[in-house]
Formats: structure tokens, sequence, C-alpha cells
């Protein structure tokens, strides 16, 4: 059983030496529980904040503990009534081949499903997340216009088009030329822009010529000071990540924006909201579901995965994620079928 430990707490941008391949025997289920199998783990940004020592919406992993993470598992044993062996499921296993549960946490996926992994990215957390962040908190209405960071990513894409199916003008932003063309050629956004051209700001300027309704907030620093200028009143932001300050070390240079950013939501009634998607929506999964599900059955909504083989492999790919190098949701296929 191979896991993959947190060695000790990065400063900044996390290197290889802060991560730590163990070897374990194959655990034994007991009376009550299941032995899982880790076919599809899922990478994500909010394990960056788990490798930290601060109190946050959830405990830091423990030094020399299994990082934590979401997986799509297949049941080998069972020595509970709920489940059988060779049944799909979704498990918070973590970075690991193997891993016993008692089965409260589990969800179990149908028998049949032709792509098990979408259960950690369109159909999973992400797709949640971009959901009701967008429908709940950003509430657009036709012919908003709708802006969303990281666009080509696991959530933002779905932003993008949830909100092309709501009757928005889609302004995304990326890294990158071939994000960019690909948000816009297959995704079907109306503009996507590159952060990182000198210009950046003034593009966007000329894009959003009616203005921002909606911004949904994924990166933060510089593309919000963009963001911030061009805002409509009433404009809605919902406040899903800060991805560009999870490496961050020290506060950014130059003068201190606070005033500007409160003076702006002050006169502009603009509403900024926060929130933690399970905790917030977990309760509303099944109508996301149902929905989500539709849209990718009748093509109305594509997603695109970012496969990386071996659990080996997952260091690098969680680290190239940070820093903007994958494109699409970051998968690790562990094991076998
Ligand atoms: P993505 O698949 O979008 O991958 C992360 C992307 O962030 C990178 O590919 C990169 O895209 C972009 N990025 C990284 N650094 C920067 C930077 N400095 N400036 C601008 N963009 C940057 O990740 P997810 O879709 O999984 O997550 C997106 C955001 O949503 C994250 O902030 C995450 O923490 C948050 N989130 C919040 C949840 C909640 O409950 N509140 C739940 C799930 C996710 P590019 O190359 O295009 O710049």
């Amino acid at each position: 059983n191979r896991q993959i430990l947190l060695a000790s707490r990065p400063f900044g941008a996390p290197d290889p030496d802060n991560f730590k391949l163990a070897v374990t025997d194959k655990p034994t289920a007991k009376q009550g529980e299941v032995l899982l199998r880790t076919v599809y783990l899922s990478l994500d940004p909010y394990m960056r904040g788990r490798m930290n020592d601060a109190k946050s919406y959830a405990e830091p992993v423990g030094l020399g503990e299994v990082m934590v993470g979401g997986a799509v598992c297949r049941v080998e044993s069972s020595l509970n009534d709920d489940y059988k062996t060779g049944d799909w499921v979704v498990a918070f296993s973590g970075w690991q081949d193997y891993c016993i549960s008692d089965g409260k946490d589990l969800l179990k996926l149908s028998d049949n499903l032709p792509y098990p992994s979408k259960a950690l990215g369109i159909l999973g957390m992400p797709g949640l997340t971009a959901y009701m962040g967008l429908l709940d908190i950003g509430q657009p209405k036709t012919g908003e216009t709708v802006v969303v960071a990281a666009a080509t990513g696991a959530v933002g894409s779905l932003v993008g088009q949830i909100a092309k199916i709501k009757g928005c003008n889609v302004i995304g932003i990326a890294g990158g030329a071939e994000k960019c063309e690909y948000a816009v050629n297959t995704l079907g956004f109306d503009h996507c822009l590159d952060h990182y051209a000198d210009d950046f700001a003034e593009q966007l300027s000329a894009v959003a010529t009616a203005g921002i309704d909606v911004y949904f907030e994924n990166v933060g620093g510089k593309v919000f000071d963009a963001i911030l200028p061009l805002l409509n009143s009433c404009a809605r932001i919902p406040l899903c990540g800060l991805i560009s300050q999870y490496n961050a070390t020290e506060l950014p240079e130059g003068p201190d924006r606070m005033a500007m950013l409160m003076g702006s939501l002050l006169v502009k009634r603009i509403k900024m909201q926060g929130f933690i998607v399970f905790d917030d929506y977990g309760h509303r999964y099944a109508e996301f579901s149902q929905q989500m599900s539709k849209w990718l059955m009748a093509g109305e909504i594509k997603d695109k995965e970012h496969l990386v083989t071996g659990l080996e492999n997952a260091v690098d790919a969680f680290i190239g994620l940070l820093a903007g190098k994958n494109f699409g949701k970051v998968i690790v296929r562990v094991g076998p079928d």
C-alpha cells in the first residue's frame, strides 16, 4: 500500500521534499468495514491550504500523515452489508492505494457509469462549486456580463458554460493562448483573455464594454485588481477561491487597496459572498447532479480532464496545478479498474 505523506510544511510553493512516499501493508477490513482500492484520485487547490499549520475551515494535515483528498474507489472486499465487492464509491480516502472505511462517508456510484472519474469533476465537488456559486450567489440574468478566471480549469470551465446556458455574455481569463483559444472555440465563451499579457487590464476593459455584473472569483491578485473598476452597480461576486495567493509568503507590493475595495463595494452596492461548497451546498447535491448530468448527456456542457498516470506522479501534478500547468480537472489514475 503506497501512501504519500506530508513530510514538511512548505514556505511558498510546495516542492517535492515536502512529501514522502511510504509503503505499508495492505490494510484489512474488520466487521462493518470495507477495503477500498483507489482508482482515481482528485487533486485540488484546497490541498495547499491543508499543508499549512493554520486554522481554517478544515484541520490541517499533520506531519507524517497521508495527504487528504477525494477519490473514486472500488470496494475490494466488504464486511459491511451496504456495500459489495466491486462497488464504485467516492471516498475522502487520500493519496494512497488502499484505505478502510466504515461506509458512513461514502457516496455510492451507479454500477454502469461510463466514466467514473467524472464524479470527481463535472459531476462532483468542482461541478457543485461552479453550479451553486454561480447560480445561488452570482444570480446571473440573461444579457448580463459574467467574468470567470481559471477559465479552463475544473470550476471555471463549468461556470462559464452555465453562464452561457443562462444567456450571459461570458468573458474568461486564463493563462496563455492555448487555454484562451479552447475557452472560446470549444467551451463557447464570448471572449477569453490571457492574464499574463502586459496589457491584460486594458484588454479586459476593451471587451467588457457593458461593465461586469458577475465576477466569479477563483484567483484574486492582479486579476481582481483589473476587475474591480469595471464592476457594475449591484454586481455579485461569488468568492470561491484565491489561488494566486495560496503560495504567497508576504502581502502584495504597492499601495493598500483595502479602502478602494470597500469604497467600491459601498458605492456600487456590490455583494461579495464567500462559500465552502459542501458546508453550504452539500444538501443540494441531488438537485445539482440531476441538472448537470442532463446538460452533460445532451452535450450542452463539456468537461476536460487532465489525467496523470500513477500515484508516484501526484506530487509533480499537484505542484503544477498551483502553477497553472494543468489544462482541465486534474485526476490521477492510481489503480486499475
Ligand atoms: P483549476 O483546475 O482551475 O486549476 C487551477 C488554475 O488556477 C490553474 O490552472 C491556473 O489557470 C490558475 N492559476 C494559478 N495561479 C494563478 C495566478 N497566480 N493567477 C491567475 N490564475 C492562476 O482549479 P479548480 O477549478 O479546482 O479551482 C479553482 C478555484 O476554486 C481555486 O481557487 C479553488 O481553491 C477554488 N475552489 C473553491 C471551493 C469552495 O468550496 N470555495 C471548492 C472548489 C474549488 P490559468 O493557467 O488559466 O491561469
